[in-house]
């Protein structure tokens, strides 16, 4: 098992943001996480990657607890988090961008003053190719259209080498044709990486759901199944449309 996730619960200002018993990955696994708005889906990847702290609970990644560990630690330890707003530096290029991904687990001195190991350039291509910004590469990213930075974004996840990676609404303002190329990439990295996805689009979630769906609401989970289960079931279906 690559995550296992116990009794998990956080609230802020006395209202209860999570709640959440169960929750299992294994290695390798592709999960989609759909549920209203404020369900407490983000808050539960802000409690995975360590950016929130949660009240009670034990998260166990890969054999170990992550219990009192920085964010630091836990990203060095393998959980790669892309958040929902865009956080690539805009005025550097998309392959400057690449390139300060590969070395964010070092420290700044090694970082700067270190020569660039050999391989880099080479990896750096591969994952612009595998994301579809080949022609891309040297210009601004601050320049790139929305899909575009969404991939770079995912790029420079998957760059620190993560064991799992935590993707918060991939496909949000993307065109139909963008989101079926994002839908196509996360089902790709899931061949290496434990993949979670948060998701409102239930057309892409159709499109990456092979596995198991998560259904949060109120910060607990409603239910856990293959898409098809889920998509039936009479509770979704009322929560979805407001009751
Ligand atoms: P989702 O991602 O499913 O839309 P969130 O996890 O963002 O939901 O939010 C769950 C609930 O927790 C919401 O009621 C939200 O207002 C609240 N919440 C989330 N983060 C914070 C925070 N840092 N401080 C206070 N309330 C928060
Ligand atoms: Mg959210």
């Amino acid at each position: 098992m690559l995550l296992e996730v116990n009794e998990l619960a956080v609230s802020f200002g006395g209202v209860q943001a999570l709640n959440l018993q169960h929750f299992q990955l294994e290695d390798r696994e592709l999960r989609v996480i759909i549920g209203p708005n404020g369900a407490g889906k983000s808050t539960f990847m802000d409690i995975l990657c360590g950016k929130t702290k949660p009240d009670t609970g034990s998260i166990v990644f890969n054999g170990k607890p992550t219990r009192g560990l920085t964010e630091v630690q836990i990203a060095e330890m393998g959980i790669g988090r892309k958040f929902q707003k865009p956080s690539v530096f805009p005025g550097l290029s998309v392959y400057e961008n690449m390139l300060l991904a590969t070395r964010m687990k070092k420290d700044v001195f090694t970082s700067l003053f270190s020569r660039m190991p050999a391989g880099v350039q080479e990896k750096i291509e591969a994952m612009a190719e595998r994301v579809g910004l080949t022609s891309a590469l040297h210009k601004q990213a601050g320049a790139l259209s929305h899909g575009q930075k969404q991939w770079l974004e995912i790029a420079i996840v998957v760059l620190q080498d993560p064991r799992l990676l935590l993707i918060d609404e991939p496909a949000a303002g993307m065109s139909d044709r963008e989101a079926e190329k994002t839908g196509e990439l996360l089902l790709e990295l899931s061949k290496q990486h434990g993949v979670i996805v948060i998701e409102h689009d239930m057309h892409f979630v159709k499109q990456i759901a092979t596995k198991l769906v998560s259904v949060l609401v109120n910060g607990k989970l409603l239910m856990e199944g293959p898409f098809e289960e889920v998509k039936n079931d009479q509770r979704v279906i009322d929560c979805y449309l407001g009751r």
